[in-house]
């Protein structure tokens, strides 16, 4: 790591010409206007570490709607404001780029969002998660890539620790209990002694959260590189278990995360399939209180059901002498990943043939007459096509027709 008081040349270095230029510019106008301009958090933290990271966080001392607007016309960006926050986004071409007014916050109760007031860049540092989260780069020309480092965040990449900022951080606001354990794992970093102690300390402020606020530290979670080793270490920490009593983070789902990504490759696998894969354990019960604790929207919460339902079926699927139709019949219906968890998740291969079966190939069957065909063919409408349709269907299914032809024969030897 470069051991530097100045970031002008990392920034050159390892951000796009285009951010390069921006942060110049707005540094100009920042100037301009007598505020001061900084570049702060992940971004800063990931210039130190030689990361690649385009997420450009500013704060403002001073105004950031006013500041945004002013950059938008330069840009010919778009911007969206939050008054209430004092924050904008700013988008142009590719580039999205937040702005925060300075602020510093105070917490009523634990888990309850801050209560938040404009402040100096020394409140708006110390509001934050992890002294390696905390560093500030100057951006108005004056003084332009200097690092500000005012709660000893380089030294702690130095020894590659993650340390809270004061000793009530994890009872303020206990989702960086989850957010220290991906920060740890993802840089192969340790918790600092102190804020492992308190960490142990403050687990039962985990209940503080809401379910929306938990859902989205996991979601975080499932988007990293290496999801299994975070889960892992919340389960030998006992973060885990505060989800659910009955989620485990062990070499079971260590090497189905890999086979998902194996799967899914080049892609990453998605959300869905992850969360599939770790309630997979969970019985139909469980998988209910696991929905509702992170408020899972419908898609997901139908996605754990389905995965729970088809759990049950995989007994009958290991049958090697079931029928294509019946393969189908089991199998169709249920979301996509939870096909695929119970895939993967599966002990039996005949169950997986089955399950590769469906999706490369049965899901897509489909008789070639159509319900106009068959009143073509003197067949009066009402329920007798539907059912006609579906027999022909299982005919194909199995093999037993494999023409347009061959299923008008068929049909005309049902109708006798
Ligand atoms: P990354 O995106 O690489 O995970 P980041 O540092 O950009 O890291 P974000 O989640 O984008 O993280 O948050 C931006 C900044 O806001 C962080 O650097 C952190 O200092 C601060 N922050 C985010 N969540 C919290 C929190 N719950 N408590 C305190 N500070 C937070
Ligand atoms: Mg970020």
């Amino acid at each position: 790591m470069p051991d530097i008081s100045n970031l002008s040349s990392e920034i050159e270095k390892q951000l796009p010409a285009e951010l390069v230029d921006f942060m110049r510019r707005a540094g100009e106008v920042a100037a301009s206007q007598g505020q001061s301009l900084y570049l702060v958090g992940g971004v800063v933290r990931d210039l130190l570490l030689g990361r690649t990271n385009f997420d450009l966080d500013l704060v403002v001392e001073g105004d950031a709607i006013n500041l945004a607007q002013q950059l938008a016309g330069i840009t010919q960006g778009k911007i969206i404001t939050h008054p209430r926050f004092h924050t904008a986004k700013l988008k142009w071409n590719k580039w999205s780029v937040d702005l925060a007014t300075a602020r510093s916050e105070t917490y009523d109760k634990p888990g309850a969002l801050p209560r938040v007031k404009p402040g100096s860049l020394a409140n708006d540092l110390f509001r934050r998660d992890f002294t390696i989260n905390t560093m500030a780069v100057e951006l108005i020309p004056s003084r332009y890539g200097r690092l500000i480092d005012l709660y000893g965040g380089r030294d702690d990449l130095k020894h590659k620790l993650i340390r809270i900022l004061h000793e009530r951080s994890f009872i303020d606001d206990a989702t960086r209990i989850w957010r220290s354990l991906r920060y740890e794992q993802r840089l192969d970093f340790k918790l600092e002694p102190d804020t492992l102690r308190l960490l142990e300390r403050d687990i039962p402020m985990l209940d503080t959260i809401s379910g929306d606020r938990i859902r989205h530290e996991l979601e975080l979670i499932l988007k990293e590189e290496f999801p299994e080793k975070i889960l892992c270490r919340t389960e030998e920490l006992k973060v885990l278990p505060k989800l659910h009593p009955a989620l485990k983070g062990d070499g079971w789902l260590a090497e189905r995360f890999g086979q998902a990504r194996q799967l899914s490759y080049p892609d990453l696998p998605s959300v869905e399939l992850y969360i599939a894969l770790l309630a997979y354990p969970l019985t139909g019960e469980e998988s209910e209180e696991l929905i509702s604790r992170l408020r899972l929207p419908k898609s997901l919460a139908q996605t754990l059901r389905d995965t729970s339902s088809l759990k049950a079926k995989l007994e009958s699927l290991a049958d090697p002498e079931l029928a294509p139709s019946s393969i189908y019949h089991l199998l169709h219906g249920y979301s996509q990943p939870a096909i695929t968890a119970n895939y993967l998740a599966a002990d039996s291969s005949t169950a997986r043939q089955h399950i590769q079966t469906f999706l490369s190939k049965l899901r897509y069957v489909k008789p070639s007459l159509t319900g106009n065909d068959l009143k073509k063919m003197g067949i009066a409408p009402g329920p007798q096509i539907k059912e006609i349709l579906q027999r022909l269907h299982e005919a194909r299914l199995d093999g037993k027709v494999t023409s347009k032809k061959g299923e008008e024969r068929l049909v005309s030897g049902w109708l006798g």
